[in-house]
């Protein structure tokens, strides 16, 4: 059994409990949470720090970490999708999948929410303490290409479970689908109960679906591909039609996301997670998703590092830090939440981790080096795993 305290303890929801302290037996499964009363020094660790449940991942791509400062930043949206896909065939080593796994569970990650497009991850993630959900990417514009993604799909799904990992077949973004692919993913997807989607990362994929323009439109007819047929609605409206209120819906990104578009998703289903990538945000576009937005409505939100593609980082404490720089307006225990329980909401592992709660095996993060006086995340913060 150990007995951990800190300055702050953050359960997974606010408020921050100052001295709060919490129990843990040997297999790391909470007993209680409470307030430290400064006696029994000696049975009882205590950290300088905000002490929270381990952190959760929820996009992520470990497949393309050996593109780590490969891609230039600010490249825009077009500019970065024709790099990636300009990158010669073949796969990164697994020694470098192993050190940003590994890099993840010693920040703190105790989740992630990975897409894959190819095997090259499995072998890692069937080894890691952390624990994946494997998004299997299904994408294609081309009519010739339909069948034989949809097989490659089934292929990978298979590949996934055979090596014992959560695996669920999802799209890659609104428009970058025909339309026999996207209902294929979409409805496999919805029977799964989880939808992991690119959602409005720039303002060239609105352009593409609002007038039929655009950075996106120009690359996909440079390479011969029919796009989607622009609708006069911005491109998240093209899956509200299809969603299920039983299937957990993670829009990624959400970058050019207005309070319109918002409003549209909440009507379709209260059953989503925005996911915020804001430094994979900034790398590629410069811009910042509106958390500002997301936190005056109070919605469901999650955080995720996406990849070392388009990030110098797989840290989920880097975001936090880029989201309290520029909108100093959320509270800690705002960012907190969206890093920990918010996560486990989008993966639907909420009964497990994101929550300091007895039965539960969250993990325990701290994160120093803030300042613990305004309760602000300062560029020097850290974090470290404890459990
Ligand atoms: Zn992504």
């Amino acid at each position: 059994m150990r007995r951990i305290a800190a300055q702050y303890l953050f359960t997974g929801k606010p408020p921050l409990l100052r001295h709060g302290m919490v129990t843990l037996d040997d297999a790391h499964r909470v007993i209680a949470v409470g307030q430290w009363d400064g006696t029994e020094t000696a049975h009882t660790e205590f950290y300088n720090g905000v002490l929270a449940p381990g952190f959760v991942n929820a996009h992520c791509h470990l497949e393309l970490s050996h593109l780590k400062g490969v891609i230039a930043p600010q490249a825009g949206m077009a500019g970065f999708l024709d790099a990636v896909m300009r990158q010669p065939a073949g796969t990164a080593a697994a020694g470098v999948l192993q050190l940003a796994d590994e890099q993840m569970r010693k920040e703190g990650i105790v989740a992630v929410g990975d897409v894959c497009n190819t095997p090259a991850s499995f072998g890692v993630k069937r080894e890691s303490d952390i624990y994946y959900h494997s998004f299997i990417e299904v994408a294609g514009l081309s009519e010739q290409v339909t069948e034989t993604r949809k097989a490659a799909a089934a292929g990978l799904l298979n590949d996934a479970e055979v090596a014992g990992l959560t695996a669920t077949v999802t799209p890659h973004a609104p428009y970058s689908m025909n339309e026999a692919l996207f209902a294929f993913a979409v409805d496999a997807a919805q029977r799964q109960h989880i939808l992991s989607i690119h959602n409005q990362e720039s303002d060239a994929e609105n352009a593409l679906f609002l007038q039929g323009e655009g950075a996106l439109q120009t690359l996909f007819a440079s390479m011969g591909f029919t796009t989607p047929h622009p609708t006069g609605l911005t491109s998240v409206h093209r899956i509200l039609p299809l969603l299920r209120e039983s299937t957990r819906l993670l829009l990624v990104h959400n970058t050019v996301t207005s309070e319109a578009d918002y409003e549209a998703v909440q009507a379709a289903t209260r059953n989503v997670s925005w996911v915020l990538c804001p430094n994979s945000n900034r790398y590629i576009t410069g811009m910042l998703p509106p958390a500002g937005l997301f936190f005056s409505k109070g919605a469901q939100v999650a955080i995720g590092a996406d990849s070392l593609a388009s990030n110098t980082q797989l840290s989920v404490l880097e975001e936090l830090k880029t989201l309290a720089r520029h909108f100093p307006q959320i509270p800690l225990e705002t960012l907190l939440q969206w890093a920990t329980y918010g996560g486990a909401q989008a993966l639907r592992k909420e009964r497990e981790l994101g929550l300091l709660e007895a039965g539960k095996q969250p993990g325990l993060v701290l994160i120093e080096n803030l300042d613990l006086h305004r309760l602000k995340l300062t560029p020097d913060a850290t974090a470290r795993t404890i459990i």
